[in-house]
């Protein structure tokens, strides 16, 4: 039987800025029924972790931050099958990933295949499942379309590039420097756009796709939500992920027919991991092509608990390519 343990822990005291974050000593009682114990061997750094931070999304404080993570399970409650102590597990979209222990819900955690190290594993989680929802089920994407990927050095962003290409479509690919957007090139995307440098983003985009884009991804937000909508073809979809430039303010659903008949949606990953074998099949094809070298993760950087505001700064302040991770044994 085990008992209660201590973690260190990356804990909210009040929203705020990356000042309110601080790693504090925890307990971590014994796994409860349906719960699991792991060690944490890396957590991933999002921005879901900056909007729960900022209140963006209210949460309680004080919390552990973090949504995604995998590491070696220690530990076993009443009622859970098929787990044992001793194997590599990950997830995401549970909280409280920043610790050295934690207690998530057998639920919530798939196996880790071999062929795949837990701190890649970690890395892939949240933003691999994402850009696989994004291609597969948000919309479709086929052989001979064109879609419009921002911030394509990003952690989500350099992973469409990959599954948007593998998929037989043609990528358009924004970023704000030329040195991010040849990490885009070097994953397959045809068209390059600096948008730092472009008055008018929509233009720069038809330069290349004149009819326009069958689909845009946008986890960029309020700063290319209108170029998103002006770079579609008519009937075309804009996917609306995320606000990295702040949330887009609220919008004339007219717009869309002057646009072009258009549509919008503006998805989220919980709705397409709810499913227990929707989350599986997910997680194994992002974990198996990681595992197989069909995609690629870059992981920018590492850092220690007590360094999660410094991995923060890099991912708000734009300096960040690919994904960042926390590594509590680091
Ligand atoms: P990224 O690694 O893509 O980092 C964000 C990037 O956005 C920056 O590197 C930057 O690239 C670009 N950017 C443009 N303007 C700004 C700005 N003002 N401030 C900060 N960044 C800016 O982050 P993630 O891959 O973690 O996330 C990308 C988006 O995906 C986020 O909006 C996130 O919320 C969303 N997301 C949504 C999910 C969902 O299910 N809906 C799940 C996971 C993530 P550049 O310098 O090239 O412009």
């Amino acid at each position: 039987m085990s008992s209660t343990t201590t973690a260190s822990a990356v804990t909210v005291t009040e929203p705020g800025d990356r000042s309110v974050l601080q790693v504090r000593e925890q307990p971590v009682a014994p796994p409860g029924s349906g719960e699991v114990q792991v060690e944490v061997a890396a957590a991933g750094v999002n921005f879901i972790d900056v909007y729960k931070r900022q209140g963006v999304y209210p949460v309680q404080t004080p919390f552990v931050l973090g949504e995604e993570g995998a590491g070696t399970v220690t530990a076993v409650g009443d009622g859970v099958d098929g787990l044992a102590v001793g194997d590599r597990v990950a997830w995401c979209m549970a909280g409280g990933s920043m610790a050295t222990v934690v207690n998530q819900p057998a639920s919530a955690l798939v196996p880790v295949p071999d062929g795949i190290g837990l701190e890649l594993a970690a890395a892939a989680m949240l933003q691999g499942l994402t850009a696989h929802y994004l291609v597969t089920s948000t919309h479709e994407v086929k052989a001979g379309e064109t879609a419009l990927v921002h911030a394509a050095a990003g952690g989500v962003g350099q992973l469409l590039v990959q599954m948007v290409t593998a998929r037989g479509a043609t990528v358009v690919a924004t970023a704000g420097t030329d040195e991010k957007l040849e990490i885009a090139r070097r994953l397959g995307a045809q068209h390059l756009v600096n948008y730092s440098e472009t008055d008018d983003l929509a233009a720069a985009v038809r330069q290349v796709a004149p009819d326009g884009v069958d689909v845009v991804f946008d986890g960029v937000g309020r700063s290319t939500f209108d170029a998103s909508l002006a770079s579609l073809r008519p009937r075309g979809l804009m996917v609306l992920f995320g606000g990295a430039s702040g949330q887009v303010p609220p919008f004339d659903l007219q717009r869309l027919n002057g646009a072009g008949s258009l549509f919008v949606t503006r998805p989220t990953l919980a709705h397409y991991i709810a499913d227990r074998a929707e989350y599986e099949w997910r997680a194994r094809e992002v974990l198996g092509a990681l595992a197989d070298g069909s995609l690629t993760l870059e992981v920018g950087g590492r850092y220690p608990l007590d360094r999660a505001a410094d991995a923060y700064a890099a991912l708000e302040g734009r300096e960040s390519t690919g994904k960042l991770v926390l590594v509590p044994g680091a």
